[in-house]
Protein backbone atom coordinates (compact mmCIF):
# COMPACT_ATOMS: atom_id res chain seq x y z
CA UNK A 1 0.00 0.00 0.00
CA UNK A 2 1.36 3.76 -0.84
CA UNK A 3 1.43 6.24 1.34
CA UNK A 4 -0.32 9.37 -0.09
CA UNK A 5 3.03 11.23 -0.59
CA UNK A 6 4.47 7.90 -2.35
CA UNK A 7 1.37 7.90 -4.64
CA UNK A 8 1.31 11.57 -5.11
CA UNK A 9 4.98 10.76 -6.70
CA UNK A 10 3.39 8.10 -8.81
CA UNK A 11 1.00 10.35 -10.04
CA UNK A 12 3.87 12.57 -11.61
CA UNK A 13 6.07 9.63 -12.90
CA UNK A 14 8.78 10.40 -10.08
CA UNK A 15 10.29 7.05 -7.69
CA UNK A 16 8.93 6.43 -4.42
CA UNK A 17 11.44 8.63 -2.32
CA UNK A 18 12.68 9.45 0.99
CA UNK A 19 13.73 12.86 -0.23
CA UNK A 20 13.90 13.69 -3.46
CA UNK A 21 17.21 15.74 -5.12
CA UNK A 22 17.39 16.18 -9.11
CA UNK A 23 18.95 18.45 -11.15
CA UNK A 24 21.90 19.23 -9.37
CA UNK A 25 23.40 16.33 -8.74
CA UNK A 26 22.18 14.41 -12.24
CA UNK A 27 25.18 16.51 -13.39
CA UNK A 28 27.65 14.20 -11.82
CA UNK A 29 26.32 12.21 -14.64
CA UNK A 30 26.40 14.43 -17.82
CA UNK A 31 28.44 13.03 -19.98
CA UNK A 32 31.01 15.02 -22.06
CA UNK A 33 29.58 16.51 -25.36
CA UNK A 34 31.02 15.06 -28.58
CA UNK A 35 32.32 18.20 -29.80
CA UNK A 36 33.74 19.77 -26.26
CA UNK A 37 36.30 18.78 -24.30
CA UNK A 38 36.29 14.86 -22.92
CA UNK A 39 36.83 13.06 -19.85
CA UNK A 40 35.64 10.44 -18.38
CA UNK A 41 32.41 10.07 -16.29
CA UNK A 42 33.10 10.68 -12.38
CA UNK A 43 32.34 7.23 -11.60
CA UNK A 44 30.68 4.00 -11.89
CA UNK A 45 30.49 3.22 -8.43
CA UNK A 46 27.68 6.05 -7.46
CA UNK A 47 24.02 5.01 -6.39
CA UNK A 48 21.74 6.96 -9.21
CA UNK A 49 18.31 6.57 -10.93
CA UNK A 50 16.36 7.24 -13.71
CA UNK A 51 12.69 8.09 -13.55
CA UNK A 52 9.67 9.15 -15.16
CA UNK A 53 10.61 6.65 -18.30
CA UNK A 54 8.60 4.36 -20.39
CA UNK A 55 10.65 1.13 -19.75
CA UNK A 56 10.73 -1.93 -21.75
CA UNK A 57 12.44 -4.08 -19.75
CA UNK A 58 12.54 -7.22 -22.54
CA UNK A 59 11.36 -7.62 -25.72
CA UNK A 60 8.54 -9.39 -24.50
CA UNK A 61 7.65 -7.89 -21.38
CA UNK A 62 4.82 -5.33 -21.34
CA UNK A 63 6.37 -1.79 -21.17
CA UNK A 64 6.44 0.02 -17.51
CA UNK A 65 4.73 3.26 -17.55
CA UNK A 66 6.41 6.08 -15.20
CA UNK A 67 8.96 3.79 -14.58
CA UNK A 68 12.46 4.08 -12.30
CA UNK A 69 15.55 2.17 -12.89
CA UNK A 70 17.57 1.97 -9.55
CA UNK A 71 21.45 1.82 -10.46
CA UNK A 72 24.13 0.98 -8.19
CA UNK A 73 28.50 0.64 -8.92
CA UNK A 74 26.99 -0.27 -13.03
CA UNK A 75 24.69 -2.83 -12.35
CA UNK A 76 20.67 -2.68 -11.67
CA UNK A 77 19.58 -3.08 -8.78
CA UNK A 78 15.80 -2.45 -9.02
CA UNK A 79 13.05 -1.86 -11.95
CA UNK A 80 9.45 -0.68 -12.24
CA UNK A 81 6.70 1.48 -11.85
CA UNK A 82 6.92 0.96 -7.74
CA UNK A 83 10.97 1.14 -7.17
CA UNK A 84 12.16 2.59 -3.62
CA UNK A 85 14.88 4.59 -3.65
CA UNK A 86 17.31 5.62 -0.81
CA UNK A 87 17.28 9.08 0.76
CA UNK A 88 19.34 11.54 -1.53
CA UNK A 89 19.95 9.48 -4.44
CA UNK A 90 20.81 11.79 -7.58
CA UNK A 91 17.75 11.21 -10.09
CA UNK A 92 17.62 11.69 -13.59
CA UNK A 93 14.22 12.74 -14.65
CA UNK A 94 13.60 11.22 -18.31
CA UNK A 95 10.72 13.23 -19.34
CA UNK A 96 8.79 9.66 -20.45
CA UNK A 97 11.25 8.93 -22.83
CA UNK A 98 11.86 5.26 -23.60
CA UNK A 99 14.48 3.09 -22.13
CA UNK A 100 15.57 -0.07 -23.50
CA UNK A 101 18.82 -2.24 -22.46
CA UNK A 102 21.67 -1.20 -24.77
CA UNK A 103 22.17 -2.14 -27.96
CA UNK A 104 24.33 -4.07 -29.91
CA UNK A 105 25.64 -4.15 -32.90
CA UNK A 106 26.92 -6.84 -33.99
CA UNK A 107 28.87 -6.21 -37.46
CA UNK A 108 31.13 -3.13 -37.11
CA UNK A 109 34.42 -2.50 -38.06
CA UNK A 110 37.39 -0.58 -36.47
CA UNK A 111 39.30 -0.71 -39.45
CA UNK A 112 39.00 2.98 -40.60
CA UNK A 113 42.72 4.96 -40.91
CA UNK A 114 41.38 7.08 -38.35
CA UNK A 115 42.00 3.97 -35.59
CA UNK A 116 45.53 3.67 -36.64
CA UNK A 117 48.04 5.12 -34.03
CA UNK A 118 45.72 3.91 -31.18
CA UNK A 119 48.27 4.35 -28.36
CA UNK A 120 49.43 7.69 -29.34
CA UNK A 121 45.98 9.15 -30.39
CA UNK A 122 44.74 11.67 -27.45
CA UNK A 123 41.52 10.30 -26.01
CA UNK A 124 39.63 12.97 -26.70
CA UNK A 125 40.04 12.31 -29.88
CA UNK A 126 39.29 8.89 -29.93
CA UNK A 127 35.37 9.68 -27.55
CA UNK A 128 34.85 11.50 -30.36
CA UNK A 129 35.11 8.62 -33.42
CA UNK A 130 33.21 6.84 -30.53
CA UNK A 131 30.43 9.25 -30.04
CA UNK A 132 29.66 9.65 -33.75
CA UNK A 133 29.95 5.96 -34.60
CA UNK A 134 28.48 3.98 -31.93
CA UNK A 135 27.51 5.72 -28.79
CA UNK A 136 25.39 7.98 -30.20
CA UNK A 137 23.30 5.24 -32.04
CA UNK A 138 22.78 3.89 -28.88
CA UNK A 139 25.53 1.10 -28.93
CA UNK A 140 26.92 -0.21 -25.65
CA UNK A 141 28.12 -3.62 -26.89
CA UNK A 142 30.07 -3.85 -30.74
CA UNK A 143 31.44 -7.19 -32.60
CA UNK A 144 34.09 -5.95 -34.65
CA UNK A 145 34.11 -8.54 -37.34
CA UNK A 146 37.57 -7.56 -39.05
CA UNK A 147 40.61 -5.00 -38.28
CA UNK A 148 44.18 -4.99 -37.46
CA UNK A 149 43.80 -6.76 -33.71
CA UNK A 150 46.98 -5.21 -32.88
CA UNK A 151 44.97 -1.87 -32.70
CA UNK A 152 41.57 -2.52 -31.97
CA UNK A 153 43.11 -4.70 -28.89
CA UNK A 154 44.87 -1.55 -27.86
CA UNK A 155 41.78 0.64 -27.92
CA UNK A 156 39.60 -2.18 -25.98
CA UNK A 157 42.09 -1.72 -23.32
CA UNK A 158 42.15 2.32 -23.26
CA UNK A 159 38.32 1.83 -23.03
CA UNK A 160 38.41 -0.85 -20.07
CA UNK A 161 41.31 1.32 -18.20
CA UNK A 162 38.78 4.22 -18.25
CA UNK A 163 40.66 6.58 -20.63
CA UNK A 164 38.65 6.46 -23.58
CA UNK A 165 35.12 6.47 -23.55
CA UNK A 166 33.63 3.46 -25.79
CA UNK A 167 31.72 0.48 -25.92
CA UNK A 168 32.45 -2.94 -24.57
CA UNK A 169 34.09 -4.78 -27.67
CA UNK A 170 34.18 -7.92 -28.91
CA UNK A 171 36.88 -8.40 -31.93
CA UNK A 172 37.64 -11.30 -34.50
CA UNK A 173 40.86 -9.61 -35.16
CA UNK A 174 42.16 -10.28 -38.73
CA UNK A 175 39.72 -12.13 -41.29
CA UNK A 176 40.73 -15.15 -43.04
CA UNK A 177 40.61 -15.82 -46.52
CA UNK A 178 40.48 -18.65 -49.01
CA UNK A 179 43.51 -19.01 -50.77
CA UNK A 180 44.61 -15.95 -53.19
CA UNK A 181 40.85 -14.64 -51.85
CA UNK A 182 41.27 -10.80 -51.04
CA UNK A 183 38.53 -9.24 -52.18
CA UNK A 184 38.59 -6.82 -54.84
CA UNK A 185 37.08 -4.16 -52.59
CA UNK A 186 39.22 -4.43 -50.13
CA UNK A 187 42.53 -3.44 -52.65
CA UNK A 188 42.93 0.12 -52.65
CA UNK A 189 42.74 0.28 -49.02
CA UNK A 190 45.37 -2.30 -48.38
CA UNK A 191 48.85 -2.07 -48.90
CA UNK A 192 50.64 -3.63 -51.64
CA UNK A 193 52.19 -6.83 -49.10
CA UNK A 194 48.69 -7.06 -47.41
CA UNK A 195 48.77 -10.46 -48.94
CA UNK A 196 52.18 -11.25 -47.06
CA UNK A 197 50.18 -11.19 -43.54
CA UNK A 198 46.36 -11.46 -44.32
CA UNK A 199 45.43 -15.01 -43.46
CA UNK A 200 44.70 -16.94 -46.88
CA UNK A 201 45.40 -20.52 -45.45
CA UNK A 202 45.86 -22.77 -48.53
CA UNK A 203 45.33 -25.88 -45.68
CA UNK A 204 43.25 -26.81 -43.12
CA UNK A 205 46.59 -26.97 -40.36
CA UNK A 206 47.02 -23.07 -42.04
CA UNK A 207 43.39 -22.94 -40.85
CA UNK A 208 44.23 -24.21 -37.79
CA UNK A 209 47.36 -21.90 -37.31
CA UNK A 210 45.42 -18.74 -38.13
CA UNK A 211 42.63 -18.83 -35.97
CA UNK A 212 45.31 -19.84 -33.11
CA UNK A 213 47.47 -17.02 -34.16
CA UNK A 214 44.84 -14.36 -33.57
CA UNK A 215 43.27 -15.82 -30.40
CA UNK A 216 47.34 -15.82 -28.78
CA UNK A 217 46.66 -12.31 -29.76
CA UNK A 218 43.77 -11.47 -27.30
CA UNK A 219 40.78 -11.69 -30.26
CA UNK A 220 37.48 -13.20 -29.08
CA UNK A 221 35.76 -14.11 -32.48
CA UNK A 222 36.47 -15.66 -35.64
CA UNK A 223 35.44 -14.43 -39.15
CA UNK A 224 35.98 -16.46 -42.46
CA UNK A 225 35.41 -15.45 -45.66
CA UNK A 226 33.33 -18.41 -47.15
CA UNK A 227 32.70 -16.55 -50.13
CA UNK A 228 35.45 -13.88 -51.37
CA UNK A 229 34.00 -11.23 -53.86
CA UNK A 230 37.76 -11.84 -55.57
CA UNK A 231 36.11 -9.88 -58.80
CA UNK A 232 33.28 -7.86 -59.15
CA UNK A 233 30.14 -10.45 -59.62
CA UNK A 234 32.86 -13.31 -59.19
CA UNK A 235 33.01 -15.45 -55.86
CA UNK A 236 35.78 -17.33 -54.81
CA UNK A 237 34.55 -20.32 -52.31
CA UNK A 238 36.49 -21.01 -49.16
CA UNK A 239 37.39 -25.08 -49.50
CA UNK A 240 35.09 -27.08 -46.96
CA UNK A 241 37.72 -28.70 -45.45
CA UNK A 242 39.46 -25.36 -44.68
CA UNK A 243 36.86 -23.91 -43.11
CA UNK A 244 36.00 -26.50 -41.17
CA UNK A 245 39.33 -26.71 -39.97
CA UNK A 246 38.97 -22.78 -38.77
CA UNK A 247 35.74 -23.45 -37.20
CA UNK A 248 36.86 -26.49 -35.03
CA UNK A 249 40.05 -24.48 -33.85
CA UNK A 250 37.46 -21.39 -32.89
CA UNK A 251 34.57 -24.09 -31.17
CA UNK A 252 37.68 -25.59 -29.54
CA UNK A 253 38.34 -22.27 -28.04
CA UNK A 254 34.59 -21.41 -27.43
CA UNK A 255 34.77 -18.76 -29.34
CA UNK A 256 31.85 -17.63 -32.17
CA UNK A 257 32.29 -17.95 -35.74
CA UNK A 258 30.94 -15.69 -38.27
CA UNK A 259 30.76 -15.84 -42.02
CA UNK A 260 30.75 -13.82 -44.89
CA UNK A 261 28.64 -15.87 -47.33
CA UNK A 262 27.88 -13.86 -50.56
CA UNK A 263 26.67 -16.46 -52.80
CA UNK A 264 24.97 -19.62 -52.24
CA UNK A 265 27.71 -21.83 -52.60
CA UNK A 266 29.81 -19.46 -49.48
CA UNK A 267 26.40 -19.82 -47.73
CA UNK A 268 26.88 -23.55 -48.05
CA UNK A 269 30.23 -24.01 -46.90
CA UNK A 270 29.35 -21.51 -43.83
CA UNK A 271 26.25 -23.59 -42.95
CA UNK A 272 28.62 -26.58 -43.28
CA UNK A 273 31.72 -26.16 -41.95
CA UNK A 274 29.65 -25.05 -38.70
CA UNK A 275 29.59 -21.17 -38.66
CA UNK A 276 27.46 -19.51 -35.86
CA UNK A 277 26.73 -16.45 -38.00
CA UNK A 278 26.60 -15.34 -41.14
CA UNK A 279 27.68 -11.42 -41.08
CA UNK A 280 25.76 -11.00 -44.36
CA UNK A 281 22.80 -12.10 -46.09
CA UNK A 282 24.06 -13.76 -49.12
CA UNK A 283 23.99 -10.88 -51.83
CA UNK A 284 24.03 -13.09 -55.15
CA UNK A 285 21.38 -15.55 -53.61
CA UNK A 286 20.42 -17.51 -56.70
CA UNK A 287 20.05 -21.06 -56.11
CA UNK A 288 18.94 -20.37 -52.19
CA UNK A 289 15.58 -21.85 -52.23
CA UNK A 290 13.14 -22.51 -49.00
CA UNK A 291 14.46 -26.17 -49.30
CA UNK A 292 17.85 -24.57 -48.20
CA UNK A 293 16.92 -21.77 -45.81
CA UNK A 294 15.28 -24.56 -43.55
CA UNK A 295 18.67 -26.64 -43.49
CA UNK A 296 20.25 -23.08 -42.26
CA UNK A 297 17.58 -22.18 -39.48
CA UNK A 298 17.54 -26.31 -38.45
CA UNK A 299 21.70 -25.53 -37.59
CA UNK A 300 20.61 -22.48 -35.56
CA UNK A 301 22.79 -20.47 -38.08
CA UNK A 302 21.96 -16.70 -37.53
CA UNK A 303 22.34 -13.82 -40.17
CA UNK A 304 23.22 -9.94 -39.27
CA UNK A 305 21.35 -9.18 -42.76
CA UNK A 306 23.47 -5.71 -43.29
CA UNK A 307 20.45 -4.57 -45.41
CA UNK A 308 21.55 -0.66 -45.61
CA UNK A 309 25.01 -1.69 -46.63
CA UNK A 310 24.09 -3.51 -49.88
CA UNK A 311 22.01 -0.41 -50.60
CA UNK A 312 24.42 2.20 -50.03
CA UNK A 313 27.89 0.57 -50.63
CA UNK A 314 26.62 -1.76 -53.93
CA UNK A 315 23.41 -0.48 -55.59
CA UNK A 316 20.24 1.01 -54.70
CA UNK A 317 18.58 -1.05 -57.82
CA UNK A 318 15.32 -2.89 -56.51
CA UNK A 319 16.11 -5.50 -58.96
CA UNK A 320 19.51 -6.09 -56.93
CA UNK A 321 17.91 -6.03 -53.66
CA UNK A 322 14.72 -7.52 -53.28
CA UNK A 323 16.19 -11.39 -53.81
CA UNK A 324 18.41 -10.40 -50.66
CA UNK A 325 15.30 -9.02 -48.54
CA UNK A 326 13.59 -12.07 -50.01
CA UNK A 327 16.14 -14.31 -48.25
CA UNK A 328 16.06 -11.77 -44.95
CA UNK A 329 11.94 -12.25 -45.26
CA UNK A 330 11.50 -15.87 -45.77
CA UNK A 331 14.54 -16.99 -42.82
CA UNK A 332 12.51 -15.20 -40.44
CA UNK A 333 9.37 -16.97 -41.70
CA UNK A 334 10.80 -19.91 -41.13
CA UNK A 335 12.21 -19.11 -37.35
CA UNK A 336 15.92 -18.36 -38.25
CA UNK A 337 17.64 -15.66 -35.79
CA UNK A 338 18.61 -12.57 -36.91
CA UNK A 339 21.01 -9.64 -34.85
CA UNK A 340 21.63 -6.14 -35.55
CA UNK A 341 24.20 -5.03 -37.46
CA UNK A 342 24.99 -2.81 -39.93
CA UNK A 343 28.86 -2.77 -41.40
CA UNK A 344 30.12 0.66 -39.90
CA UNK A 345 33.73 0.53 -40.41
CA UNK A 346 33.63 -0.54 -43.98
CA UNK A 347 29.96 1.80 -44.85
CA UNK A 348 31.03 5.15 -43.71
CA UNK A 349 27.70 6.52 -42.94
CA UNK A 350 27.15 5.59 -39.54
CA UNK A 351 23.23 6.30 -39.36
CA UNK A 352 21.20 3.79 -38.31
CA UNK A 353 17.43 4.76 -39.36
CA UNK A 354 17.92 3.15 -43.45
CA UNK A 355 19.14 -0.28 -41.59
CA UNK A 356 15.53 0.11 -39.24
CA UNK A 357 13.43 0.84 -42.30
CA UNK A 358 14.92 -2.06 -44.02
CA UNK A 359 14.20 -4.37 -41.67
CA UNK A 360 10.33 -3.38 -41.02
CA UNK A 361 9.70 -4.28 -45.30
CA UNK A 362 11.28 -7.71 -44.40
CA UNK A 363 8.12 -7.89 -42.40
CA UNK A 364 10.05 -6.90 -39.04
CA UNK A 365 8.43 -5.66 -36.28
CA UNK A 366 9.33 -3.23 -33.35
CA UNK A 367 9.30 -6.23 -30.72
CA UNK A 368 11.70 -8.41 -33.31
CA UNK A 369 13.90 -5.30 -33.96
CA UNK A 370 14.18 -4.94 -30.59
CA UNK A 371 15.34 -8.55 -29.94
CA UNK A 372 17.58 -8.05 -32.59
CA UNK A 373 19.47 -4.90 -30.52
CA UNK A 374 18.97 -6.58 -27.47
CA UNK A 375 18.45 -9.94 -25.64
CA UNK A 376 19.20 -11.92 -28.88
CA UNK A 377 22.72 -10.87 -29.33
CA UNK A 378 23.35 -11.50 -25.77
CA UNK A 379 22.12 -14.90 -25.34
CA UNK A 380 23.79 -15.56 -28.36
CA UNK A 381 27.03 -14.12 -27.13
CA UNK A 382 26.60 -15.99 -23.90
CA UNK A 383 26.79 -12.38 -21.52
CA UNK A 384 24.04 -13.55 -19.55
CA UNK A 385 24.31 -10.30 -17.35
CA UNK A 386 23.47 -8.25 -20.87
CA UNK A 387 20.58 -7.67 -22.99
CA UNK A 388 17.61 -7.06 -20.77
CA UNK A 389 16.69 -4.64 -18.00
CA UNK A 390 16.43 -6.59 -15.03
CA UNK A 391 17.95 -6.96 -11.13
CA UNK A 392 21.34 -7.97 -11.13
CA UNK A 393 22.04 -7.48 -14.77
CA UNK A 394 24.71 -4.72 -16.12
CA UNK A 395 23.21 -1.16 -16.41
CA UNK A 396 23.52 -0.86 -20.09
CA UNK A 397 20.93 1.32 -21.09
CA UNK A 398 19.89 3.41 -23.93
CA UNK A 399 16.76 6.08 -23.64
CA UNK A 400 15.39 7.28 -26.71
CA UNK A 401 13.32 10.06 -27.81
CA UNK A 402 10.29 8.65 -29.24
CA UNK A 403 8.49 5.31 -28.66
CA UNK A 404 9.81 2.63 -31.41
CA UNK A 405 6.02 0.82 -31.45
CA UNK A 406 4.46 3.01 -32.83
CA UNK A 407 7.58 3.85 -35.59
CA UNK A 408 10.80 1.90 -35.73
CA UNK A 409 12.78 4.73 -36.65
CA UNK A 410 12.31 5.56 -33.55
CA UNK A 411 15.26 3.55 -32.73
CA UNK A 412 17.60 5.68 -34.23
CA UNK A 413 16.49 8.59 -32.18
CA UNK A 414 18.90 7.86 -29.32
CA UNK A 415 18.66 10.77 -26.19
CA UNK A 416 21.38 9.04 -23.84
CA UNK A 417 23.71 5.91 -23.67
CA UNK A 418 24.59 4.17 -20.71
CA UNK A 419 26.99 1.97 -20.36
CA UNK A 420 28.19 0.02 -16.76
CA UNK A 421 25.85 2.51 -15.49
CA UNK A 422 27.67 5.85 -16.49
CA UNK A 423 26.39 7.86 -18.87
CA UNK A 424 28.41 7.65 -22.33
CA UNK A 425 26.80 10.11 -24.18
CA UNK A 426 23.74 12.27 -24.55
CA UNK A 427 22.18 14.55 -27.28
CA UNK A 428 23.56 17.84 -26.68
ZN1 LIG B 1 32.02 -6.08 -42.62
Amino acid sequence: MLTKRAQRHRENGQCIPGVMRRDPLVHAFMPPTPSGPQSPPSSTLGTWAIQNARIYPSPDAPPVERGCILIRTGRVVDVGADVEIPLGTPTMDVDRRIVTAGFWNAHVHLSERKWAGALRRPAAELNGFFSDMVLSRGFTTVADTGSDPRITLRIRRRIESGDVIGPSIYTAGSGIYPPKGIPYYLEGTLPWYASWFIPQPSSPAGAVRAVERNIARGTDLVKLFTGSYVQRGVVRPMPLPIARAAVDAAHAHHQLVFAHPSNFEGTRVALESGVDILAHAPDAPQGIDGEFLRRVVASRMAMVPTLKMFRTTVSSDRGYLQPIYEVVRRFHELGGELLFGTDVGYMTDYSTEGEFLALAECDLDWREILRMLTEGPALRFSATDSGVIAPGKRADLVILDSDPSRDVRAFARVWSTVRRGQVLWRQS
